[in-house]
């Protein structure tokens, strides 16, 4: 398939996102809840995408367990079931599973991920926490990619220090091989941080979901030099009124060349998720 792919989107439904979460949502994106409707089936999803000039999406499973979201990998698994446009992500927090890499394991055989998502900042845990990295072996071993939140967030007991994006410098060293992806590119303090990693190590990448399109070279002044290491996302639905099609305009609007806009649209999501 070819078409924009957008890295990072969620399912969001009433019952499932925490209701503490839902002002800040709504305050970004207030049609949310008329848009809602839309979100009780994966057509729904892939019509109202579609309709914003998005081919593809990786979806990540939200679980917070300050707020209540709980949006977990099954439920996004069972959700994306049977479709070549939706990409399920797994996910867990380390501290509700006892046997990590069998947790993986499960998700990704028997439910069929793509990739995972960690998010240390909501689950109060260290990227380079020993208890992971026989997780990591089994990721890396199986050339998926994993993404971690990397940046602020309103969500209930965010503690950004567990994201500072400096431990992917350890992670990047101890699994070279490793695909790893900065989620939101560090968003707050941490552009230079990332991008300079970015540059440092091959295997390192970044998503812009969940970034203002207009600030996109405020944040990343020096965006041409490391183009083939951004990922295209959004955070949809949260984002301004829902809408991707100012997103796609800004990056196809960057002074790189069409090559790398295309790549930055899907061509390098694909091939790190094989889909090429
Ligand atoms: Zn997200």
């Amino acid at each position: 398939m070819t078409g924009v792919l957008d890295f990072h989107i969620h399912i969001r439904t009433l019952a499932l996102t925490g209701s503490r979460d839902w002002p800040f949502i709504r305050g970004l994106n207030p049609e949310l809840e008329a848009q809602l409707p839309a979100f009780a089936s994966r057509e729904g999803v892939e019509a109202a995408l579609a309709a914003e000039g998005v081919a593809q999406a990786v979806v990540i499973p939200e679980v917070l367990p300050f707020s209540g979201s709980n949006i977990t990998a099954d439920f996004i698994a069972a959700y994306c079931r049977g479709s070549d446009r939706l990409i399920p992500f797994a996910l867990f927090n380390p501290y509700d599973v006892t046997d990590l890499p069998a947790e993986l394991r499960r998700q990704v055989d028997a439910l069929g991920c793509r990739g995972l998502k960690l998010l240390p900042s909501y689950h109060h845990f260290y990227l380079t926490d020993r208890r992971l990295y026989p997780v990591y072996e089994e990721v890396e071993a199986r050339g998926l990619p994993v993404m971690f939140h990397c940046g602020s967030s309103t969500f209930d007991r965010t503690l950004m220090r567990f994201c500072d994006p400096l431990q992917m410098d350890d992670l990047c060293r101890d699994f070279p091989d490793l695909v790893i992806v900065a989620a939101h590119g560090g968003r707050g303090f941490w552009y230079n941080e990332v991008t300079f990693l970015t540059r440092l190590h091959r295997n390192l990448y970044f998503d812009i979901a969940g970034l203002p399109p207009q600030k996109f070279l405020e944040f990343f002044p020096d965006l041409p030099r490391y183009a083939d290491r951004i990922l295209f996302g959004t955070d949809w639905p949260v984002v301004p009124h829902g809408r991707i099609r100012p997103h796609i305009a800004a990056v196809r609007a960057l002074p790189i060349p069409p090559a790398a806009v295309e790549a930055i649209l899907g061509g390098t999501a694909r091939r790190l998720l094989r889909l090429a």
